[in-house]
Formats: structure tokens, C-alpha cells, sequence
């Protein structure tokens, strides 16, 4: 990834840490709130709930700064901020067309990238369930590409301080590529090329600009379930 390379060359870089327990919608939610499970109320990403602190989209639009908000996959429906806020990924279900604030915005967008694709429907898991990876990582990839479309459209046509893009297609990448290696090469070919386009925005815009995570991947070597074991011992 000889853009990312030159981006970490010239800036700087740190192991991430993540939440405990380091789940997609936790750790997200700890990102954009600043503060941990315990305090924003969602421990788990597979744990209903509310989230009990505001996240950085509220407080920044309070505060008057203007924000472009692309695939937030935590809030969903899309909150009313000073700027545009679009929903995204596993929160927003897929198919809606309620996942883009302001309401106006929806067509344009749509129309744009020839139908907007907010979050995957089941047609990802019946690909690779029989086998049709190839079918599977395209429709991945069209998803990752429709977001970097419609991010660098709306960057470029409307004033902002602040621009933030999930790409959630990585994190599907390990769950259903993480062993072929091919695909992953080609993968991240097509993201280093994303990398530089956003780089490339903000030094235009002359601003910061920094990539982050939630959480690595790795295979799991024990799952204990707290709430299954307290069950059970209480029951003895
Ligand atoms: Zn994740």
C-alpha cells in the first residue's frame, strides 16, 4: 500500500487500542463519544440499548461546525446536524430510505452513484454461502464505492470543517476473506487508491487527517459468556 506507506511515513502513527469488549458497535460508539461501555451504555454490540452520552456530531453541530457525515454505522436514524449526516452499515437496515439527513439530500445521492447502498442485505451471505466469492467481493466493493463517491461529491459541493467515512467493507473483508489471500491483495489495492483521494481532500482543504479503527481481527481461543455463567451458577 504505497500510499498509506508515504501517509505513516509522514505523520504519525500508533498501535490502536481498543474497548473492552472490542466490538464493532461499542468501540464505535467509544470513538464518538470519547467515553467507555460503562459510560455510554452499550457493552455489547449484539446488546440492545440506548446510548446515554451525545456523540461528536451533536456537540460539534451545538457548538456550530459544520460536519459531513458518511456512513455513521452507530446512529441510526440519521441525527439533524448543523451539515449533512448519512446513516450506514449494520445499524441502518438495509434497502431504507430514511438513512440521510437533510430528508432533500436522498435522491440526489441516489441518483448519483445509481442507487445509494446504505448497509449489505442477505444477498452478501447467499454469495458466499454457495461459493460465489467473486460475486460476494464485488458487491463489497461496490458498496465501499459508493460511499467514496458520494463523500467526495458532497465534500466538494458543500462547505465543511469536518468530514468523517466509514468504509465498513473491511471489516466484512476479514470475516469472509481473512483466508484468501488473492482477494485481500486486490482489496487492498482498491484501498490504498481510496486512502489517497481522501489525503488528497485534505490537503486541499487544509486540514487534518487521520484513519482509525475499532478493532483489529484474530481468531478467538475461548468465549465466555458472563451472563450464561451467572445464570448457571446461581442455579446450582
Ligand atoms: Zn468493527
Amino acid at each position: 500500500m504505497p500510499n498509506l506507506s508515504a501517509m505513516i511515513k509522514n505523520g504519525v502513527k500508533a498501535e490502536l487500542r481498543s474497548t473492552f469488549p472490542y466490538t464493532s458497535r461499542t468501540s464505535w460508539i467509544s470513538m464518538l463519544t470519547g467515553t467507555n461501555p460503562g459510560k455510554h451504555g452499550i457493552p455489547h454490540h449484539i446488546v440492545g440499548g440506548k446510548q446515554e452520552v451525545p456523540s461528536i456530531w451533536k456537540i460539534l453541530s451545538d457548538h456550530n461546525v459544520k460536519s459531513i457525515v458518511v456512513n455513521d454505522i452507530v446512529t441510526y436514524p440519521p441525527l439533524q446536524i448543523n451539515g449533512i449526516m448519512i446513516s450506514g452499515g449494520f445499524s441502518t437496515p438495509p434497502h431504507s430510505k430514511d438513512f440521510v439527513r437533510p430528508i432533500s439530500l436522498f435522491e440526489e445521492i441516489n441518483s448519483l452513484v445509481n442507487g445509494y447502498i446504505p448497509s449489505l442485505d442477505s444477498t452478501i451471505m447467499e454469495k458466499l454461502q454457495n461459493g460465489m466469492f467473486e460475486d460476494a467481493f464485488f458487491q463489497l466493493q461496490e458498496y465501499g464505492s459508493k460511499i467514496v463517491k458520494t463523500s467526495l461529491y458532497l465534500a466538494n459541493k458543500f462547505n465543511w470543517e469536518i468530514i468523517s467515512i466509514v468504509l465498513e467493507n473491511t471489516d466484512y473483508l476479514y470475516h469472509f476473506f481473512w483466508d484468501k489471500p488473492e482477494f485481500l491483495k486486490r482489496f487492498y489495492k482498491w484501498l490504498d487508491e481510496v486512502l489517497d483521494n481522501f489525503h488528497n481532500l485534505s490537503l486541499s482543504h487544509d486540514t487534518n487527517f487521520l484513519i482509525v479503527s475499532d478493532h483489529g481481527f484474530g481468531h478467538i481461543e475461548k468465549h465466555f459468556l458472563i451472563n450464561s455463567w451467572l445464570r448457571d451458577f446461581r442455579s446450582r
